[in-house]
């Protein structure tokens, strides 16, 4: 394998996992992770970025094996609290997570910017890649939807357990949140950029609305393939299979195709689909991809970075 440097795209849980496999399989200084921040929100006066955490935790090995996201062995007793004051408790937040949206509340109040406080947390933990946010300006991803009109994504996504049914996903301040200087040149000077399978309308799409990821992508220097998220026409978690019919996208092989028209080189799907492949020859590596054990996750990893090799 010889990509020098490799930047993934990752949302939070299924991301997670790819990102996971792609540490393994690479040396750290060659691995950069772009997170999603679109997610972000403020609760109780606290900046949570539940995507980059979750990257976060993973990367550093002590994220809750059971859930993908929080941190193994966290417990409940701040929240416990909260709900015996008669609030609804409804976004979890574990004891000891607390200490990370209160540091990154904290120095984000000093005016350190969310990059450098991403930085300073994950080297704490000892992760040694580097996890990015796409940018360091407020992007929101709101939800209108047929029950309750707009909604802010954490109200749609864990208050509603996204039942109700969208109509549209936008990301608010996307017209002028920029890239990272960081962001821009790890795009640009990669020799590999892989899309994990994350959600591509909640997860990745908010990524590529920033302006000049776009652009930087159609102008990279290497390769760049994405891994779907769906096996058998199905999502292994969360709303993906659900919202995106509904906002009138094909989940199909050939669907994916034209979500990522004019950013990828290549496609890697589950052999459950493998009958969606057309008759064109297009790029596409048809594998295991449900990643149960870190096992999957490595060795799907490695077996993306050697099939680019070949494209
Ligand atoms: P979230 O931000 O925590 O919702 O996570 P992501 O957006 O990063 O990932 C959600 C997507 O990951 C879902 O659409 C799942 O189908 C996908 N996913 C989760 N686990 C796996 C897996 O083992 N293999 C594949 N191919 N996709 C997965
Ligand atoms: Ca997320």
């Amino acid at each position: 394998m010889s990509a020098k440097s490799v930047v993934a795209l990752a949302g939070g849980v299924g991301g997670a996992k790819l990102v996971y496999g792609l540490a393994q399989a690479l040396p750290a200084e060659q691995l950069t992770v772009i997170g999603n921040v679109a997610d972000d929100f403020e609760l109780y006066g606290l900046h949570i970025s539940p995507d980059l955490d979750t990257v976060m935790y993973t990367l550093a090995g002590i994220a809750n094996p059971e859930t993908g996201w929080g941190l193994a062995g966290d417990s409940w007793q701040m929240l416990d609290m909260l709900v015996r004051y008669g609030e609804e408790g409804w976004f979890r937040l574990g004891d000891r997570d607390m200490a990370t949206h209160l540091l990154r509340t904290h120095w984000l109040a000093q005016g350190v910017s969310l990059t450098e406080v991403t930085a300073r947390l994950a080297c704490a933990l000892g992760v040694r890649q580097r996890l990015l946010p796409v940018t360091d300006d407020p992007l929101a991803t709101l939800v209108d939807t047929v029950e309750y009109g707009t909604l802010a994504f954490q109200e749609y996504f864990v208050r509603r357990r996204w039942q109700p049914v969208a109509r549209r996903v936008w990301f608010e301040g996307a017209e002028t949140a920029r890239t990272t200087p960081a962001v821009a040149q790890a795009l640009a000077e990669a020799d590999l950029i892989v899309i994990c399978p994350s959600n591509p309308v909640l997860s990745i799409a908010p990524i590529l609305a920033v302006q000049g990821v776009r652009e930087t992508l159609q102008q990279r220097a290497g390769r760049c393939v994405a891994v779907s998220p769906f096996i058998g026409g199905q999502a292994i978690k969360g709303p993906a299979a659900k919202l995106m019919p509904e906002l009138g996208l094909d989940i199909s092989v050939s669907g994916l195709w034209n979500f990522y028209e004019g950013l990828i080189d290549g496609l890697v799907i589950d052999v459950a689909d493998t009958f969606q492949i057309a008759g064109e020859h297009k790029a596409v590596l048809a594998t295991y991809t449900l990643m149960k054990t870190d096992e999957d996750k490595v060795r799907l990893a490695k077996e993306i970075l050697d099939w680019v090799e070949t494209l």
